[in-house]
């Protein structure tokens, strides 16, 4: 055990790691619709190395069934009491990579999709909350720390203090994650008292009330001991108006209780070194195969332009969330400054629908490929120069860290994760992994990639040094589970 470890936990008078569940809707790679199955899927590992044994606790949803119904075990089963209902519950156990995973089997509940939408989700979720508090105590492995996620698990705090206080579980410390505060599980208060059996005295905004309704996240952000987001500056960011959602009150109110921890990258996965899916490897003491993984990317997205233009990249849901109220706003005004952009990217259609047009009027020079792509989405961040990523919001982001292993520099704006992660060139010290700008600006976006342009152009060595920083960050997970492993044990 790390020595740092042995020493806070005697200062508690603990001599062992705390034990953890993570509870989460989704758990990568059994079952994945966005960064918390990543998230959820790696933390394990990585505390594993670090002497906590954490499992998972998680649906057994359709996608899971049909993959790995071979390898999983039954350990036993019971009835979930939902209002007036009464549901059977499977607790099935898998063990992947060494890590335990326990799968709550209800074929209604998790018959097809992760995310039904609407008041079926709101069902699906209430039913697994109550599914794992009640599977806790025969589990055989008894959690320190229950380590929930986003609004889907919001409400097991909730219960846990207000109905299993007596009982052995009650023990527990909660942490409750939020990877998007922008969803929170609102319905309405009969539907809590009805399938939760929650005391109408909690439908106060002290307790669960927000805007009229009741939220799952409300209630785990009032309820639970701790609470994390997944940047420092995100965590900051959500106890303001702008960016808290309704919350910002009751996260202000907890501020002392709120950390913000970094997410990391699957360095193994992305490894310019060693990724089998790019046309030449590299690393940063030998830069030479970028230019070749360029010159095959630009080839396979039908670009034309001699090596020396720069190729601006992005890679990424298209929604407001992403800055593409920006890009709309000055794309062929960048396209001016001669360079080459290639969009990797699927989601709103009037985004889908401008950039294909953007694609007709600068053919040759810019490529939109509309589409989920993650062999590509690799290809990509080893050929392009820059990332562009100008966010309105963003919780932590994962692509500019996956671009700077790749030595392709972002181009972001300061927000949230972008902002810890990127540290802006400075053109007098030569520091620096990246460009950024503060506001949330169309032309302010632009004459910073007009600035990133001119060093790529005017000034290569100062470029490579950029390059070279950006590729030795450290944004392994291992990093992060540390600083959750800091985090259980103080809760202790
Ligand atoms: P968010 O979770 O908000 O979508 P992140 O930057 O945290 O944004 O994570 C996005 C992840 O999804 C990255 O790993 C990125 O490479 C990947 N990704 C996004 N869009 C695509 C796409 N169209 N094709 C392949 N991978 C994508």
């Amino acid at each position: 055990m790390k020595r740092e470890f042995q020493q806070a936990l005697a200062a508690k008078g603990r001599d062992r790691l705390p034990n953890v569940l993570l509870v989460s809707a989704e758990c990568a790679p059994i079952s994945k619709t966005g960064g918390l199955a990543d998230v959820v899927g790696t933390l394990p590992k990585s505390l594993a190395a670090l002497g906590i044994d954490a499992r998972v606790i998680t649906p057994y949803h359709r996608c899971v069934k049909d993959r790995y119904h071979d390898q999983v075990e039954h350990m036993f089963s019971f009835s979930v009491d939902l209002g007036w209902r009464s549901q059977y519950c499977g607790i099935e156990r898998l063990v992947l990579d060494g890590v335990t995973i326990y799968l709550v089997d209800n074929e209604y509940y998790f018959g097809d999709r992760i995310y039904r939408g609407g008041m079926a989700e709101g069902e699906q979720y209430a039913f697994f909350t109550r599914a794992v508090l009640d599977a806790i105590p025969n589990l055989g492995f008894f959690p320190d720390i229950l380590h929930c996620n986003d609004w889907h698990t919001a409400m097991i705090p909730v219960l846990l203090r207000t109905q299993y206080g007596l009982y052995v579980h009650g023990k527990m410390k909660t942490l409750l994650t939020i990877h998007n505060i922008a969803y929170q599980g609102k319905f309405g208060f009969d539907f809590f008292a009805d399938m939760l059996r929650v005391d109408e005295r909690y439908y106060t905004s002290e307790f669960l009330e927000l805007n009229g309704c009741a939220a799952f996240l409300k209630g785990g952000c009032v309820f639970a001991d701790r609470l994390s987001t997944v940047s420092p500056s995100y965590a900051a960011e959500i106890c303001t108006p702008y960016y808290g959602e309704g919350l910002e009150g009751i996260l202000n109110a907890r501020r002392a209780q709120l950390s913000g921890i970094i997410n990391g990258i699957d360095t193994k996965v992305f490894n310019p070194f060693s990724d089998p899916l790019i046309a030449k490897t590299y690393d940063r003491g030998h830069l030479k195969g970028k230019q070749a993984c360029k010159e095959a990317l630009m080839l396979e997205m039908g670009l034309h332009a001699g090596p020396r233009t720069p190729l601006i990249a992005m890679v990424t849901r298209m929604t407001g969330q992403k800055g593409f109220d920006l890009v709309e706003r000055v794309l062929d005004e960048m396209m001016g400054l001669d360079i080459c952009f290639l969009l990797l990217g699927s989601g709103e259609w009037q985004y889908e629908q401008f950039m294909r047009e953007a694609e007709e009027r600068h053919r040759g020079r810019l490529c939109a490929y509309i589409g989920y792509n993650e062999e590509l989405s690799h290809r990509v961040y080893a050929g392009a120069d820059m990332l562009l990523m100008p966010s309105r919001f963003e919780p932590c982001g994962l692509s500019q860290m996956i671009a700077m292993r790749y030595g392709t520099l972002p181009i972001v704006r300061e927000t949230g994760g972008l902002r810890d992660t990127v540290k802006p060139y400075n053109m007098y010290t030569g520091e620096g992994n990246g460009f950024s700008f503060a506001n949330y600006n169309a032309h302010e976006m632009k004459a910073t990639v007009e600035m990133a342009v001119n060093v790529y152009r005017g000034q290569p060595d100062a470029w490579l040094a950029l390059q070279k920083q950006a590729m030795s960050e450290d944004f392994s997970f291992a990093r992060s589970a540390g600083d959750y492993a800091r985090l259980y044990i103080e809760m202790l």
